[in-house]
């Protein structure tokens, strides 16, 4: 296993669990990638880079985290609800999805997101029929409610992307498999007391204790096909791994180290970024809870303890400004979301992702290659590869069942 970013770390729980013996190369000196934690010396709390919301619905993380023992590593709600503040008019809703696949819950007009109508709603169920060229525009429309309120939320949250860039046909699978099963499929879930403790390291701890080697500070610097049959060797700095027959290899790295790794595969080159302002509040609240914010430059307000974490995605520009200034921008937000009145701005920390995901547009979702390739014993894993889902950790740790599926059958 090469990459230990969540699809590496699902692909290597399940290959163990199968018997399989694995090693784990991961090039830095912790696991998890683009899902971590550390305790900030600034705020003085642990963060993670970035706020991470899982839904109830996310089978392959909680499948892994049951096969891991951290059953109980996700905190949030009983029933789904999405609290929403919209910071240009005030107003106050939840988002309260009915239990049943149908959604019934919309005929009701006090249980609709406020200004909206129902033949708004029917019109999102055409998003079903997206083609690989639409972008969520494309589908649902420029304008309206409905497309202020909840299109363009979802869709920057999910896709990180605008709507008018983002490709439809990664976000109706998501609608379908959360919404479309019901309020117990799209419960918001987050870690209890952050990505690394509660998703990371009980996957670690579980695989070295079911005897996988897990290697870090270990980068693959090249890797030896011989034409038309399989891999045939891994180099490491200053080592050389010959492989046997029976041995396989899965490539669970980003797009731009799976195309240096192997020269001419087609990979998703643009990329999108998230930047995260965590704050330190002035007191603890209950919790954790998230608040989606309409609006403002904040799009969604992650309260844990006393630190208030506020997601921008689709923030390339933002990424570009000063952290003070970001800093500055956001906080007021933060302070009437939660009610606190205006408050001086307490120490922070802004983490900038600018390569968070891949950019989530039709022509780039057309670059995204299949597990398989043409080797025999090397297959690829990540949440850029052809999932047809987003970029997220749902889709990265099924790209990497979906991996060590092909490599069980091969080897
Ligand atoms: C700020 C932010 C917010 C996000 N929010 C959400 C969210 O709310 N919900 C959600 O579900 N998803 C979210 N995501 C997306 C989610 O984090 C990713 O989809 C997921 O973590 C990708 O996992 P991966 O294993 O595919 O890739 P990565 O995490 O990139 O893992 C790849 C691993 O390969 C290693 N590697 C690279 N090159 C080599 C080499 N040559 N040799 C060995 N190892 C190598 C890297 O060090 C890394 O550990 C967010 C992402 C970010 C950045």
């Amino acid at each position: 296993m090469i990459g230990a970013g969540m699809a590496g770390l699902a692909c290597a729980v399940e290959l163990t669990r199968h018997g399989r013996r694995v090693i784990v190369h991961e090039a830095t000196t912790h696991a998890g990638g683009r899902c971590r934690s550390f305790v900030d010396d600034v705020i003085d709390r642990m963060i993670d880079n970035g706020n991470h919301l899982i839904l109830s619905g996310n089978v392959a993380v909680h499948a892994y985290l049951n096969h891991v023992g951290a059953e109980n590593a996700l905190v949030g709600p009983e029933r789904a609800d999405f609290p929403f503040f919209d910071l240009d008019t005030g107003e106050r809703w939840n988002l309260q999805p009915g239990a049943g696949c149908i959604p019934w819950w919309l005929l009701v007009p006090g249980r609709r997101i406020p200004g909206t109508g129902l033949a708004e709603y029917v019109r999102g169920f055409r998003l079903a029929f997206a083609c690989s060229e639409d972008t969520v525009t494309s589908r649902v429309g420029a304008c309206g409610p409905l497309v202020r309120r909840l299109w363009e939320p979802l869709t920057v949250a999910v896709l990180n992307a605008t709507p008018d860039e983002a490709a439809a046909s990664l976000l109706w699978p998501v609608i379908r498999e959360t919404f479309g099963r019901g309020e117990a499929a799209c419960r918001p879930r987050v870690a209890r007391r952050g990505l690394g403790p509660d998703l990371v390291e009980p996957g670690i701890d579980w695989l070295k204790r079911n005897g996988c080697q897990v290697q870090f500070s270990h980068r693959l610097r090249a890797l030896g096909p011989v034409e038309g049959q399989a891999t045939a060797f891994l180099s490491f700095a200053g080592e050389r791994i010959d492989l046997g027959v029976g041995d396989a290899v899965v490539l669970a790295v980003p797009p731009t180290a799976a195309s240096e790794l192997l020269p001419g595969l087609t990979v998703p080159q643009g990329s999108r970024a998230i930047v995260n302002a965590h704050f330190r509040l002035p007191a603890e609240r209950a919790g954790p809870f998230v608040i989606g914010l309409i609006g403002g430059t904040s799009q969604w307000l992650f309260v844990r303890s006393d630190v208030a974490s506020v997601t921008v995605s689709a923030a390339d520009a933002l990424a570009e400004e000063p952290a003070d200034d970001i800093a500055a921008r956001i906080w007021p937000e933060v302070c009437r979301a939660l009610d606190l009145g205006p408050q001086p701005l307490p120490q922070y920390r802004i983490v900038k992702e600018k390569r968070a995901t891949f950019a989530q547009t039709p022509s780039e979702v057309a670059r995204r290659p299949a597990a398989t390739t043409r080797w025999k014993n090397l297959w690829l894993a990540g949440d850029w590869t052809d999932t047809g889902l987003p970029a997220t950790i749902e889709g990265a740790m099924r790209s990497g069942l979906t991996a060590a599926r092909f490599a069980m059958m091969a080897v």
